[in-house]
């Protein structure tokens, strides 16, 4: 388990992580999720122990990644945003001084080694120079030296950037392979990656982060604060009216009458509102239903438009802190 709290890093005096807390659990895969800057390499390297925060700390199982450096970076394996690959050595000669660097036993290393050859593909370029190798073979030689010693967490900044379409798809299929015995954190700036590999997105925006939860999770909060439409026939007077006495609208726009039909889009009040009075409350669909039904006014439509992933993803990284699940605010009872 891997322990984050109260994480803050200033580059000068841009703040680059805004008091970050998170836990990640065991055996699943995890994606940090946010624009160009958002703070994600920063958030990884002070994990890992190659930057030091300037507030907070890290624990790896227990371990603090400053004070207990060593058993704390026995958990992890990491592949950077830039992989310190040395060019002039070959992929087997680099993945040896990895293993040595990582202290695997001596009795151990030639099986990892061709274990990790295996796993990532590199069988026909173990004896090439790594300057020799595409872009694509590097970052797979870069992932090798992460899996070696097979830690339990395996850190991957933006694993498949600069990869083409078939590369991307062995990789992600590789990360899906490592969950099944390890625990994974990747970044990634593209919305649907982390989608498709992850089984709980963090998404991230100015080093804050804005949301955390499973894909499901998150689209599902999200809609709840959806909008409806609705047509009816009847008078515009009289739907005005109706809204207004409905359970969990927050708000009605009128959009057209004709004849005698009227169009209004309804926008439902946010899940936060809603719990706070009421956890069980119904889907409001359903108060629309009765409402109109009580009144006699026929409802003609009624539909839910669902926000997408990419909705959410776009107006959480535009519009900074804006609370999405129960996760405590970080700057709860603290000045900034
Ligand atoms: P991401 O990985 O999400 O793209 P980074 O963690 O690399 O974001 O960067 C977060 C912010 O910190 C950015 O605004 C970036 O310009 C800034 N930054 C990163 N590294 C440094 C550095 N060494 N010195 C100054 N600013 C930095
Ligand atoms: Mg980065």
């Amino acid at each position: 388990m891997i322990e984050v709290k109260n994480l803050t890093k200033r580059y000068g005096s841009h703040l680059a992580v805004d008091n970050l807390s998170f836990t990640v659990e065991e055996g699943q895969i995890y994606g940090f999720l946010g624009p160009n800057g958002a703070g994600k390499s920063t958030t990884m390297n002070i994990m890992t122990g190659y930057l030091g925060a300037t507030e907070g700390q890290v624990l790896m199982n227990g371990h603090d990644i400053l004070k207990e450096p060593e058993k704390a970076k026995k958990c992890i394996g990491y592949l950077p945003e830039l992989p310190p690959l040395y060019m002039e050595m070959t992929v087997s000669e680099y993945l040896q001084f990895a293993a040595e660097l990582k202290k695997i036993p001596k009795n151990e290393i030639e099986k990892q080694i061709k274990d990790v050859i295996r796993l990532t593909m590199l069988e026909e370029v173990k004896e090439r120079l790594i300057q020799n190798l595409s872009k694509g073979y590097r970052q797979r030689v870069g992932l090798a030296q992460a899996i070696l010693g097979f830690p339990e967490i395996i850190i991957l900044d933006e694993p498949t950037v600069g990869l083409d379409p078939k590369q991307i798809i062995e990789i992600r299929e590789l990360i899906r392979s490592l969950a099944k015995n390890h625990t994974v954190i990747l970044s990634s700036h593209i919305l649907a990656e982390v989608r498709e590999v992850c089984d709980h997105i963090m998404i991230i925006a100015e080093g804050k982060l804005v949301a955390s939860d499973t894909p499901d999770n998150l689209e599902n909060l999200m809609s709840g604060q959806g909008q409806i439409e609705i047509e009816a026939r009847g008078n515009k007077a009289a739907v005005e009216e109706l809204l207004k006495s409905v359970e969990g609208v927050a708000s009605a726009e009128y959009q057209e009458e004709t004849e005698g039909i009227v169009k209004v889009m309804i926008t439902e009040k946010s899940q936060t509102e809603k719990n706070q009075t009421d956890k069980n409350q119904k889907d409001i669909r359903e108060n629309l239903f009765f409402a109109f039904a009580d009144r006699k006014i026929p409802l003609l439509t009624l539909k839910q438009n669902k926000s997408s992933l990419e909705e959410i993803f776009l107006e959480l990284t535009q519009n900074g802190m804006r609370k999405v699940n129960g996760q405590k605010d970080n700057k709860e009872g603290k000045k900034s």
